[in-house]
């Protein structure tokens, strides 16, 4: 039979799909001598069964009281014992850390008779009285689902009749009552007795934490994190030991580097005479850990130790939960720390200078979406910041937003594209769909450990904690910094570098790329094989990339150049011409506009190839509305307008309902434009070709790339090379320079994918142009289906993830692979790149490099995750494993 629990002995850290990374990392503790508590893990296979059949496995609760067994061996201690009763935390432990998203139970085991026990073994009435009435409070919570605000409330009005602040402030016979009517109120609540049998309870709890598995609130996290549903969550059992004890005894978390900003600095936070939960939730406020050193020294001296040993140990930033008891340390959990993207790249850069790691685990330890968070902007420095209030920097970067008081609000007006900051007094685990939502999180109370900071700083948002000016007051859309009011709506900026809350909007400037991470690209340059360009339209944009390590432009698209101000009547002259002179007066009129607009550009990418777009969506485009004009017309026509009036307007409402398309994505666009009105595709080649040869005679080294879009037939890609050639030559000639110069075909449509061996005849270059791939190949409109129906396949597991995001392999990915094959079949010459937003992915980043194309493009900002990513998908491949040795 499957072994479904394993001692802390018996495991490891290489065991975490089956032990889940608490179990595992506690395992791997206790075999290196750390003071752990004795316990044991549950497998994560144990929870699938568990979660199928709606039931234990077989013998699964016979082997948990063996394993009780042999912690009453271990402890000398009896489970359900009126004498010397063992107490037992009973806690979730999924393979990929999801903190706080499952449940716990604590103090596990009490009655009324073991609390007896309690008292005679720790003589400490007091304390026994409070874990019993957090015992109650976390099972009526978990296991019995009764609304946690009923005994929260409960236990405020016990401090509120004593006239105290903290719960460390109420007495024996304070806890004793409050236990009493906490059992009164779980029984009306649920209709059951709270149970007394300790077995009963432990059963209840393991369910419980199983369950939790599929909580919302870990769903959503999954989702967010795109973790598979299908891991399920280990449960740990583990001896208590009690931070609650007095003021010898304590519990914290601590960090063996600064998870903010990656300083090998002392950073945590405990609370004297707490349990674990108190400090992430942030009861009250933490003390920081160097205080330790003067409060309790020999446990802090011994706990810097083990926090030297762990990190050594596993060659990464630990993030470590202890507990002390009664002057006496224990270790409750290391694992990996969350960090900013900020501090992993030092933490990275600094372990390779320490000799700690190799270049190549540095480059694959950055997790690529987490850039991110970096390439984000930050407040103009040359703004003077004047902020209402400071909290704690708990995450970096600025936001700017409407202030929403509840999670649920800030998804809502999220999902409709607006701005939100979620102010809350504090968050927890069931705000995390407005956390996801926001832009920034400012609470009022926590430390730069609570719920808030450690979720805003994995997910790379900006996040302001500990805010303690910020007033909330319960049930109310407001809130108060002394005395400024912030109403709902309010706009807010939070700098979650500094802490600063700003009233109203402050400028945000676009970040510039740190030492670390230049070192953290330069090194990635060294070992990837995929190009990385940019998708770039202006020359702002192209010195960004620039910046960012593009290696040139791999899709420039040319619409807006005939949009706006002075351009739009001479594009819609040429639209309107009647005559072939009439069309190239217009064009000639907008050639010097555009000559510029690619002077600038290709200036930009001095010696870098420019793939140019030529004009790829329908004309309407440029046109008015069609029920708008007509509406127009009609109004002019009442209002009695002159004939002369009425007749352009109608004129105008003429050309726009003959343009008129019911389909305009499958209609007359991209090269059919191109083939239907060349005079557009003429001109631009024109524009292309002048600015080329201008920046030639001032000695820069142009290098354009001409691109047809929208291709589905050879014959249209041998029109068009034609014209586009033809034009090009002429103006070379008339200009008397030399150039270098390709024209090719961006693939979009799944028959040019079919037919790429032929296409490919024709072709210079490549792009798969994957935004409209996606949408051709699923018949999934790009406009509509995000909004209409992508959210269902998604909630029902229809399709894994959004296809317009990362690459369908099996559909999309294999038009790519085959379309490359065909292609280079025909033109072993070809480049080959993608330009839809599956450029800037990491996921079809490394797709795009198992395939072998030549480049990626994507957005500017997304350059260095890219680079990033192509160097990841070379490592990953060489077969190496760069996972560290524990
Ligand atoms: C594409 O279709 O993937 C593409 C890059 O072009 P556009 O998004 O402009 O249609
Ligand atoms: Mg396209």
């Amino acid at each position: 039979m499957e072994k479904l629990i394993f001692a802390f002995e018996e495991g490891n850290a290489r065991m975490k799909a089956l032990l889940g990374g608490k179990g595992a990392n506690l395992a791997e503790m206790t075999s290196l001598g750390f003071p752990v508590p004795p316990g044991f893990t549950i497998t994560t296979r144990a929870c699938l069964e568990y979660l199928k059949n709606n039931d234990f496995p077989p013998g699964l609760l016979e082997g948990v009281r063996e394993q009780v067994r042999k912690l009453e061996e271990k402890t000398g201690k009896i489970f359900g014992s009126p004498d010397n009763p063992l107490l037992v935390s009973v806690r979730s432990g999924a393979p990929a850390s999801m903190p706080g998203m499952m449940d716990t139970v604590l103090n596990l085991g009490l009655n009324e008779e073991t609390l007896k026990g309690l008292i005679k073994q720790t003589g400490n009435e007091r304390f026994a009285y409070d874990a019993y009435r957090r015992f109650i409070q976390m099972f009526a919570d978990i296991v019995m689902k009764v609304e946690r605000s009923l005994l929260e409330n409960e236990l405020q009005k016990a401090k509120e009749r004593k006239g105290v602040q903290y719960d460390s402030e109420l007495d024996q016979n304070d806890l004793s009552e409050l236990v009493k009517e906490f059992k009164r109120i779980v029984e009306r609540e649920s209709g059951e007795s709270f149970p007394d049998d300790p077995w009963m309870q432990l059963e209840k709890a393991i369910r419980a934490v199983f369950n939790s598995w599929n909580n919302p609130r870990a769903v959503v996290y999954r989702r967010q994190y795109k973790l598979p549903d299908d891991m399920g969550t280990a449960v740990n059992v583990q001896t208590m030991v009690f931070g609650n004890m007095g003021n010898d005894s304590a519990t914290g978390v601590a960090f063996t580097r600064n998870p903010s900003t990656g300083e090998k600095e002392l950073f945590g936070e405990y609370l004297v005479n707490a349990q674990g939960e108190d400090v992430v939730a942030g009861i009250r406020t933490p003390q920081p850990l160097i205080k330790l050193r003067d409060e309790i020294p020999q446990a802090f001296d011994q706990l810097i130790e083990l926090m030297k040993k762990l990190e050594n140990h596993y060659r990464d930033m630990q993030d470590i939960e202890f507990t002390i008891e009664k002057g006496k340390l224990y270790m409750l959990q290391t694992r990996t720390g969350k960090r900013t993207a900020q501090a992993a790249l030092k933490i990275a850069v600094d372990m390779v200078k320490e000799g700690l790691i190799t270049k190549e685990e540095a480059v694959l330890r950055i997790e690529p979406e987490q850039l991110d968070q970096l390439l984000h902007p930050h407040i103009d420095p040359k703004f003077e910041v004047k902020p209402i209030a400071k909290g704690l920097p708990a995450s970096p970067g600025a936001a700017v937003g409407k202030a929403v008081f509840d999670a649920d609000t800030a998804k809502e007006l999220g999902d409709k594209g607006e701005k939100v900051i979620l102010v809350r007094w504090e968050t927890t685990p069931d705000d995390i769909h407005g956390m996801i939502a926001a832009q920034g999180i400012l609470t009022a109370h926590g430390g730069m450990t609570s719920h808030a900071a450690v979720v805003a700083r994995g997910m790379g948002k900006p996040a302001v904690t500990g805010c303690e000016a910020l007033k909330i007051e319960h049930g109310e859309a407001v809130a108060r910094i002394k005395e400024v009011e912030i109403k709902f709506g309010d706009t807010l900026t939070i700098d979650g570098a500094t802490g600063s809350v700003i009233l109203g909007e402050a400028p945000l400037v676009p970040p510039t790329l740190s030492g670390e991470l230049e070192m953290i690209l330069k090194w990635s340059n060294e070992f990837k094989k995929l190009g990385v360009r940019a998708n770039a339209d202006t020359p702002d944009d192209a010195l960004k990339a620039r910046e960012f390590g593009a290696e040139g432009i791999g899709l420039c698209r040319t619409e807006h150049m005939f949009g706006g101000g002075a351009r739009l009547p001479y594009m819609r002259k040429m639209i309107m011409a009647q005559t072939d002179e009439e069309r190239e007066k217009a064009a000639n009129e907008l050639l010097p506009l555009l000559k510029q607009d690619f002077v600038e550009i290709l200036k930009a990418m001095d010696g870098l190839p420019v793939t140019i777009r030529l004009l790829d969506p329908p004309l309407h485009e440029f046109l008015p509305n069609l029920s708008d004009l007509r509406v127009e017309v009609e109004v002019l026509k009442l209002k009695g307008a002159s004939p002369e009036k009425i007749q352009e307007k109608e004129e105008l409402l003429r050309v726009v309902r003959s343009l008129h398309e019911a389909n305009p994505m499958l209609g007359l666009r991209g090269c059919r434009l191109g083939i239907v009105f060349p005079t557009i595709y003429q001109m631009q080649t024109r524009a292309i070709i002048q600015a080329a040869c201008e920046l030639k005679k001032l000695n820069y080294n142009p290098l354009p790339e001409i691109m047809i879009p929208l291709v589905a037939i050879d014959n249209e890609l041998i029109l068009m090379r034609d014209l586009v050639e033809k034009e090009a030559q002429k103006v070379l000639q008339e200009e008397g320079i030399e150039l270098n110069y390709s024209i090719g075909t961006m693939i979009e449509l799944p028959r040019a994918s079919l037919t790429a061996d032929e296409i490919g005849k024709n072709a210079d270059f490549f792009s798969f142009g994957t935004n409209d791939l996606t949408q051709t190949t699923f018949g999934f409109s790009r406009d509509d289906a995000e909004g209409k129906f992508l959210p269902h396949y998604l909630d029902r597991k229809i399709l894994k993830t959004n296809p317009f995001e990362v690459l369908d392999e099996k559909g999309v990915g294999k038009l790519v692979e085959m379309g490359t094959q065909l292609g280079r079949k025909a033109n072993p010459n070809l480049k080959v790149g993608i330009c839809g937003e599956h450029g800037g992915e990491p996921q079809s980043i490394h797709f795009c490099h198992r395939i072998g194309l030549t480049y990626v493009s994507c957005s500017p900002f997304r350059v260095p995750i890219a680079r990033l990513s192509a160097a990841q998908a070379n490592l990953k491949e060489s077969g190496v494993d760069w996972s560290s040795s524990v």
